[in-house]
C-alpha cells in the first residue's frame, strides 16, 4: 500500500507504527459556522480512508478536533449577541449532525480546545523551558530560528520566510515569523496561565490533542491543502521542539473545492452548504460526487457533476439491489469462486491501495454494477456466485460510505410480488401492471 507523503513528496510504502493498527489525526472545523462543501471534502475522504483501512482488517484510531476558540467564534457571537460558547456549541451540534448526514463512522474522539487548555498550557511551558519559544508582555511566541526544520512541509526556506513575512505592528515578536502560542487578552474566553490570562493560538492545539490521545508518534495526520502552511508547519515545529519528531509518519492533504472554477468564499457569496446540498441530493450520490476526483486534485463543483453522480448513484444503487433480491429469492446458501468477482476485488483494492485513488476504486463499483445486472439477467448464473459477488459488491459499497437502504422483504411484499409473477404468467397485464405500479411505489426492485 503506497500512500504520497506532502513530507517528503512522494509516495512511499504504508508501514504502521504498530502492526495493523492505524493512528489518525485531521484538523476538524473552527465552529463559527456550517459546513460548506469545501470543508466537507476531508471530512469524507478521511472516514474512506478509515474504512479502507478497517476493511484490510486494521484497528483505526481516528480523531478529529473542534476548534472552539477562534476571533471568529468571538466576531460572530457579538454579531449574534450571545456567548461564545452558545455559537460554538451550536455549530458543534450542527456539524456532528452534518458527519451523521454524510454517513461518516463516529471519530474514536472530537476533543475541544475548551477541554484541553491545562494541557495546552503545559505544553507551552514545556517549549518555554527547551528554549523554543518566549514570552513578551503576556504573549508566548514560537521562536522560528529555534526549529532547524521550519518550512520543511511548505518546502521553504527559513530566510524566505522571514523576509517574506508580513511585517506586522507587533513589535514583540523577535521575528516577523513567529507566531503565537498564547496571546494576552481579556476578551472572550480566556483562562489564567503562568503569563497572566489569556488563551491559546490556533496552532498549538493539534500538536497537544495528538500527544494526549496517542502519546507519542501517529500514522496519519490529514488535513486540507490550505493547512500546509502556517498550521501544519507550525505544529510540526513545535511538535520537533517537544518531541523530537513530526506528529506523524504520513501527511495527507486533501485538494481544495472551487465553485465553477472560482474559489469559494464567503464574500463573494459563492458557497454551497453542505445541508443545503443535501436537501437536493442523496448523501450517496455526495459522497460518489467527492469520491469521484483522487483527493490531492482541485475538485471543480458544478451542478453537472453532482447530475452525473446521481446518475452513478441510481446504477449502483439498482443493480445492488436487484442482486440482493435475486440473492434473498434463492435463500440461504454456500458461496462459490468466482473469477469475474475476484478480478473487480483486486482492482479495487489495488485502486484504494494507491494513494486512496478513489476515482479508479469507483470505476471497480461501476464495473460491479455491469456485473450485478449481467448476473441477475443471466439465469444460468448460480445463486452461490451471485452471493459471492454480492458480497463484494456490499464490501465495496461499505468502504465508500455508501448504504443503498434495501432490506429483506416483508411477508406482505414477498405476497405482492407472488401475485404479481402470477398475473404475469397468466398473461393478466391489466393486473400484472397494476401490481407492478405497487411494488414499485414502494420502491421496491423487480
Ligand atoms: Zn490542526
Amino acid at each position: 500500500m503506497r500512500v504520497y507523503n506532502s513530507l517528503t513528496k512522494q509516495l512511499e510504502e504504508f508501514r504502521p507504527v504498530k502492526e495493523k493498527e492505524v493512528s489518525m489525526y485531521v484538523c476538524g472545523p473552527t465552529v463559527y459556522d456550517r459546513m460548506h462543501i469545501g470543508n466537507s471534502r476531508p471530512v469524507v475522504f478521511f472516514d474512506t480512508v478509515a474504512r479502507f483501512f478497517r476493511y484490510l482488517g486494521y484497528q483505526v484510531t481516528f480523531i478529529s478536533n473542534f476548534t472552539d476558540i477562534d476571533d471568529k467564534i468571538i466576531a460572530r457571537a457579538k454579531s449574534l449577541g450571545v456567548s461564545e460558547t452558545e455559537v460554538s456549541e451550536r455549530y458543534i451540534k450542527e456539524i456532528r449532525e452534518t458527519y451523521r448526514k454524510l454517513n461518516c463512522l463516529p471519530h474514536a474522539h472530537n476533543p475541544k480546545v475548551t477541554e484541553t487548555i491545562p494541557e495546552i498550557i503545559d505544553f507551552i511551558k514545556l517549549l518555554v523551558n527547551k528554549g523554543c519559544a518566549y514570552e513578551v508582555d503576556g504573549d508566548v511566541y514560537f521562536d522560528v530560528t529555534s526549529a532547524d526544520s521550519y518550512g520543511v512541509l511548505s518546502s521553504q526556506t527559513l530566510e524566505n520566510l522571514i523576509s517574506g513575512a508580513r511585517v506586522e505592528e507587533n513589535e514583540k515578536k523577535r521575528n516577523p515569523a513567529d507566531f503565537a502560542l498564547w496571546k494576552k487578552t481579556e476578551e472572550g474566553l480566556n483562562w489564567d496561565s503562568p503569563w497572566g490570562r489569556g488563551r491559546p493560538g490556533w496552532h498549538t492545539e493539534c500538536v497537544v490533542m495528538v500527544n494526549s490521545f496517542f502519546k507519542g508518534k501517529i500514522d496519519i495526520h490529514g488535513g486540507g491543502t490550505d493547512l500546509k502552511f502556517p498550521h501544519h508547519e507550525n505544529e510540526i515545529a513545535q511538535s520537533f521542539c517537544a518531541y523530537g519528531h513530526m506528529i506523524a509518519n504520513y501527511w495527507l492533504h486533501n485538494g481544495r473545492i472551487d465553485l465553477s472554477g472560482e474559489k469559494m468564499s464567503k464574500s463573494l457569496g459563492n458557497v454551497v452548504w453542505v445541508d443545503d446540498l443535501l436537501e437536493k441530493t442523496s448523501y450517496q450520490a455526495y459522497r460518489v460526487l467527492m469520491l469521484n476526483v483522487p483527493y490531492r486534485q482541485p475538485l471543480n463543483y458544478k451542478d453537472e457533476l453532482l447530475t452525473q453522480a446521481e446518475a452513478d448513484y441510481e446504477k449502483i444503487r439498482r443493480a445492488y439491489n436487484t442482486l440482493y433480491r435475486r440473492v434473498e429469492e434463492a435463500g440461504e446458501g454456500a458461496f462459490a469462486e468466482d473469477v469475474e468477482t475476484e478480478k473487480l476485488k483486486e482492482d479495487f483494492i489495488a485502486a484504494m491501495a494507491d494513494d486512496f485513488n478513489t476515482a479508479n476504486a469507483l470505476t471497480a463499483i461501476l464495473q460491479a454494477s455491469k456485473l450485478a445486472n449481467k448476473y441477475t439477467r443471466d439465469a444460468g448464473i448460480s445463486p452461490e456466485r451471485m452471493r459471492t459477488l454480492l458480497k463484494v459488491f456490499g464490501e465495496f459499497l461499505w468502504v465508500f460510505g455508501i448504504e443503498t437502504g434495501v432490506q429483506p422483504l416483508t411477508e406482505e411484499e414477498k405476497d405482492l410480488i407472488a401475485r404479481y409473477r402470477q398475473a404475469r404468467k397468466a398473461k393478466d397485464f391489466g393486473l400484472s401492471d397494476a401490481l407492478r405500479e405497487e411494488i414499485l411505489k414502494r420502491g421496491l426492485e423487480l
